[in-house]
Order: C-alpha cells, then structure tokens, then sequence
C-alpha cells in the first residue's frame, strides 16, 4: 500500500499514511486533530548522474607517420 505525506497546516507537523491510491486525495487529519492538511508530494529519490563526465582518452596511436627518410631524397 503506498505511502503518502501530508502536512497539516494547524500546527506544521508532517506525518505519513498508508492508504490505498483510490484514497489518495481524501483529506487527512493531522495526528494532533487538525483537519486543515495538505499532501505533500511524495519524494522521488534521483539517482544523481555526475555532472559532465570526463570522455575517456584515446590512447595515442602507436607508429603513424611523418619524419621518413624517404621523403626528401635521401633514400633515392
Ligand atoms: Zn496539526
């Protein structure tokens, strides 16, 4: 059975109860007799994704060209 929060507006408590979801809306009285409650929205817990990720480098790429002796001649 879910869950639900309300907070009564007399005198600031907030309190829980279990109720079926058909009787989500109904008005809750506050532990203390107080009938003036709200519902408070139920918290979602976000699993936080750290922000900005650092991207994974490349490792640099073995060999590769440029800088042969070939090119200018020498080899010739
Ligand atoms: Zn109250």
């Amino acid at each position: 059975m879910p869950r639900y929060d309300f907070r009564c507006r007399s005198c600031g408590a907030t309190f829980e109860l279990r109720r079926a979801m058909a009787q989500a809306n109904d008005p809750a009285v506050c532990p203390q007799g107080h009938p003036d409650t709200v519902k408070l929205l139920s918290t979602v817990a976000v699993t936080g994704a750290a922000s900005g990720g650092a991207a994974p480098r490349q490792a640099p790429s073995a060999g590769g060209g440029g800088g042969g002796c070939c090119g200018g001649g020498c080899c010739g």
